[in-house]
């Protein structure tokens, strides 16, 4: 292991926003032996451990992680199909799109929503990754993780990962406790895709004709104009995705926000509350896309992405990102919650 064992690595070229210090210790687990060796290695050493997928969910410190940061490089997936549906196992490590493109091709349905979200396999159960009416939720089975409590590898169905709005397990009630090493998805074999968005059924004349392969191309043209595909060309996908969640609130929080900003526009969801658009509050907020404070702005286009416009610290976004918060609280009440996770800050620094 000592070989692949790195000191004093810097974190900002291994996240989308570029930002970040430096890791005390860095590894690169691209074997199952080699993560148990990290593993142990930061428990020897009574280290702090970070578990690193593709770094397009954070907001790294710039002081870096004084501890080990275990990247999950695992890679591997498999397909066994059945009479209905197709079995999809995938190692944590594989790029998600990837694997998306990959079961587009193979005429599986389930993923082609969830076109062009950057990031690894073993991070879209972390928050429940969703798009365009799709969410992860809907074709897990299964999570097969590391137990850093008990030291031993366990499968956690999907009904035991609590899934919700942008959450499950991994993020809240275990935070930090599992590390995932591959997820079993099933999808549906010559299945049709789906169109429940409405951006997304605008975008064809005769939605019910559209193959899997047209909506994953949808997507991804929607996604690129609005800076949400990864792409070095593309300044405004310097980013970390939507920084701020879409509030969720129920009926009498509508009608006194109502009260302020009108005409709302809401989603209503299954458990009678409704969610918000966050990037509307924003706009409405009197913030305006491409809106800038030194090195770090507002997408050009979208109003949810803040982006890194060269050389920005950790404390410029995060202190652009309280100014943002402070103007949607004055103009509607409401407290934004941020997406991305933040690594290595002081409880007091965090927002
Ligand atoms: C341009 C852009 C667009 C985006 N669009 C969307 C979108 O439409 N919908 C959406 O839901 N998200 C979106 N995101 C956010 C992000 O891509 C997803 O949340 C993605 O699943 C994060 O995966 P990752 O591998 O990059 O995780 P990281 O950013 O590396 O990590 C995020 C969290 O997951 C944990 N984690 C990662 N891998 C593992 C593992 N194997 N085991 C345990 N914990 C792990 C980390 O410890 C951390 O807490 C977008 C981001 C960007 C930059």
């Amino acid at each position: 292991m000592e070989e692949l064992l790195r000191e004093h690595v810097s974190l900002a070229p291994y996240t989308t926003l570029g930002i970040g210090g430096e890791a005390r210790f860095f590894l690169e687990a691209r074997s199952e032996a080699s993560f148990v060796d990290g593993i142990r290695f930061a428990h020897e050493q009574g280290l702090p451990l970070f578990v690193l997928g593709g770094g397009s969910n954070l907001l790294i410190s710039d002081d870096g992680f004084p501890g080990l940061v275990l990247r999950i490089a695992l890679e591997g997936k498999s397909f066994t199909p059945g009479r209905t549906s197709t079995e999809v196992t995938a190692a944590a490590g594989e790029d998600w799109d990837s694997l998306v493109e990959d079961c587009v091709g193979r005429n599986l349905a389930g993923f082609e929503c969830l076109s062009g979200i950057p990031g690894s396999v073993g991070g879209t159960p972390i928050q429940n990754v969703g798009a365009y009416g799709q969410e992860i939720s809907e074709t897990l089975i299964a999570v097969r993780c590391y137990d850093r409590v008990q030291h031993a590898v366990i499968e956690i169905d999907s009904a035991h990962c609590r899934f919700g709005y942008r959450s499950s397990i991994f993020n809240t009630t275990h935070r930090e406790r599992y590390v995932v090493l591959s997820v079993l998805y099933r999808l549906t074999s010559d299945g049709r895709p789906s169109l429940r968005y409405a951006e997304l059924q605008d975008h064809f004349s005769s939605p019910q004709n559209a193959a899997l392969g047209d909506v994953r191309h949808a997507v991804l043209s929607i996604r690129s104009h609005k800076g949400m595909v990864i792409d070095p060309r593309d300044p405004d996908s310097r980013s970390a995705g939507s920084f701020f969640k879409n509030p969720i609130i129920d009926s009498a929080g509508i009608l006194r926000i109502s009260q302020r900003l009108k005409d709302i526009p809401s989603v209503p969801l299954s458990d009678g509350r409704y969610k918000i658009s966050a990037a509307w509050l924003i706009e409405r907020s009197g913030l305006k896309r491409g809106d800038a404070k030194g090195n770090v702005g507002i997408s050009t286009k979208h109003a949810l992405a803040l982006v890194n416009r060269g050389n920005a610290t950790a404390r410029e976004l995060l202190s652009f990102a309280n100014d943002i918060r402070s103007a949607v609280h004055e103009a509607s009440g409401i407290n934004l919650q941020l997406e991305p996770v933040l690594v290595g800050f002081e409880k007091d620094e965090e927002l």
